[in-house]
């Protein structure tokens, strides 16, 4: 038996960890089966490139709850440690084997998706545990080690009568951690970070039903048997090949990652790059609500299958945080932690290469079934609107497929659009006016009017098109929205044959001067001409910039 002591400049760096590395106790087992399912990987890679010649087999963690004794064992079958290794990874704290190994076998290793990387993540169980063991036995024929350290600078080193290659991590659950015993507590953590790692983790058993046997009696019941729980997939779709995957795959993979949801996903796009950043993924498209107000944290963010955060701010642009979906990088800068995301030119590169590849997808389904992609334009304009307000460069390129949809319910793009009405829309200076509607039921009687004078009237109903109209009205030369119900009718070169009001002049003359007086308000207009409908034989529009003006101050400003 040896003691010794920890290798630290800070006499005691346990209070340290506990308090101020980590923010989130829970963190401990996703830390402990990443360096579980790094052991393992780390023997795959020297067993394909010949370095050793052990049976690699088909290795799993397993996670073990002892309540009575107060224990939680994380069990490996990885490459293990000798003790000279416990000594130089374990005792000498933020030094990372991760990173070591990586180094050593740079190009050959940097697939092998190894997530280790800080040298702390270990000392997270302290966190948790009043103590912990380390018994590992390496692939390398060596006698195994047993470490236990209480917290404190010391440890103890012994020799330990284990067989079988690789780690078990034993932790003793501190007195005020002891929610970490519950079964219920551990699968919840298990599904959260584990969920889609790549190497099999077990947690206990379940019970599997069989087919009854042939001549079986109704009453008789099948027979069962007990498998081992797997409670991860470690071969999840985002870690494919598109050309691997089938439509039906991307649809059940998102049933696996949103268990609870029924509605299907409306399209799906996968991210794939390696150079001059690594990053996987998989976005899809829910049908979305015309609300700005969507939960927005519903795309995972992983580290080589780990799980980190459903936070991605700053990762993906905002307008996309609708979106669902996983991505994946080892690249992005993340604190120890791995709960802040580092501010980086790299990130930046991400966002714009995520922006890139949805505008590429929309725009793809735009030309190949536009019948289809004006089916789904309700349900995906939030999004893309948006974009098109807060991403220049996604401006660009959605203001190709864009989708403006009249009243009646046909849909152009802003070309289409222009080339459309350039006739019989233009106004006195010869500037095009874009009438719209943005509520069909509210403002029925300004889009009959509008449409008896022959003008297309625009549905556009997003909360956001205020904001999208001045985007347009700025960024292109020689247009003008108005709203159906503004004063703008008049203005615009009318067709030959507008008098179609069904009332005398007498009648006009005289109902003029009612309405004159019953709408004190100078800034409103009575168009008796309007109508073609004898129930409603006049309109009132306002200027314009007046309801803008509203608007914007209701909104709370401008952009
Ligand atoms: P990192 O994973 O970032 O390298 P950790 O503090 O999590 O840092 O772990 C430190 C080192 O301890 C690892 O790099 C590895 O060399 C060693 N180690 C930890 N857990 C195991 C294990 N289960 N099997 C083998 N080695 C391990
Ligand atoms: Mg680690």
């Amino acid at each position: 038996m040896a003691t010794g002591k920890i290798n630290v400049s800070v006499e005691n760096i346990f209070p340290l960890i506990k308090k101020f590395l980590y923010s989130d106790h829970e963190i401990f087992l996703r830390e402990l089966v990443s360096n579980a399912t790094d052991a393992t990987l780390k023997l795959k890679h020297l067993t394909t490139i010949g370095e050793t010649t052990v049976e690699y087999g088909n290795p799993m963690i397993e996670i073990k709850i002892d309540k009575e004794g107060k224990k939680i064992h994380i069990t490996d079958q990885g490459l293990g440690m000798t003790e000279e290794e416990v000594q130089k990874y374990i005792n000498e704290v933020a030094f990372s084997g991760a990173e070591e190994f990586l180094d050593k076998y740079k190009d050959s290793a940097k697939d092998s998706g190894i997530i280790g990387h800080f040298g702390l993540g270990f000392y997270s169980a302290f966190m948790v545990a009043e103590k912990v063991e380390i018994i590992t036995k390496s692939y390398k024929d060596e006698p195994a080690a047993h470490w236990t350290c209480d917290g404190s600078p010391n440890f103890i080193m012994e020799p330990s009568d284990k067989t079988d290659r690789g780690t078990e991590i034993i932790l003793h659950i501190a007195e005020d951690s002891t929610e970490f015993l519950e079964k219920n507590r551990i699968s919840e953590l298990l599904g959260k970070y584990n969920k889609f790692m790549p190497v099999p983790i077990k947690f206990g058993t379940r019970t599997e039903t069989l087919p009854k046997p042939e001549g079986a009696k109704k009453e008789d019941k099948a027979p069962t048997i007990e498998v081992d729980n797997i409670i991860n997939n470690p071969n999840p779709a985002w870690t494919k090949m598109p050309a691997d995957l089938k439509e039906e795959d991307y649809k059940g993979f998102y049933r696996e990652l949103y268990p609870m949801q029924f509605e299907e996903p409306l399209f799906h796009i996968h991210l794939n790059v390696d150079y001059p950043f690594n990053l996987t993924g998989i976005l899809y498209f829910p049908k979305l609500k015309n609300d700005l107000n969507v939960q927005k944290d519903r795309i995972q963010l992983y580290q080589n299958q780990v799980f980190v955060t459903d936070n991605v701010e700053g990762i993906v642009p905002e307008f996309l945080t609708m979106l669902r979906g996983v991505i994946d990088s080892p690249d992005i800068p993340l604190n120890v932690s791995r709960s802040y995301l580092q501010a980086d030119g790299a990130v930046k590169k991400i966002a714009s290469y995520i922006t890139r590849k949805v505008a590429d997808k929309l725009s793809s389904l735009f030309k190949n079934n536009r019948e289809d992609f004006e089916a789904k334009w309700n349900d995906i304009k939030i999004v893309i609107e948006y974009g098109m307000l807060s991403e220049d460069k996604f401006f660009e390129k959605a203001d190709k497929f864009a989708l403006y949809p009249t009243v009646d319910g046909n849909f152009y793009t802003f070309e289409e659009l222009q080339k459309k009405i350039k006739d019989n829309h233009t106004d006195k200076d010869d500037k095009l006016v874009i009438l719209y509607a943005s509520n069909k039921e509210a403002q029925h009687s300004y889009i009959e009017t509008a449409k008896a004078r022959g003008f297309e009237v625009l549905l556009l109903d997003s909360p956001i098109v205020p904001h999208l109209i001045q985007k347009l009205e700025t960024s292109k030369e020689n247009i003008s929205f108005a709203r159906v119900d503004a004063d703008h009718l008049d203005n615009l070169i009318k067709k030959e044959d507008t008098q179609i009001s069904k009332l005398s002049e007498e009648e006009k003359e005289q109902l003029k001067t009612v309405l004159d007086e019953v709408i004190q308000n100078k800034s409103y207009t009575v168009q008796l001409e309007a109508m073609d409908s004898d129930a409603v034989p006049f309109i009132i529009t306002e200027p314009e910039f007046l309801r803008r003006m509203k608007e914007m101050q209701q909104t709370g400003g401008g952009g």
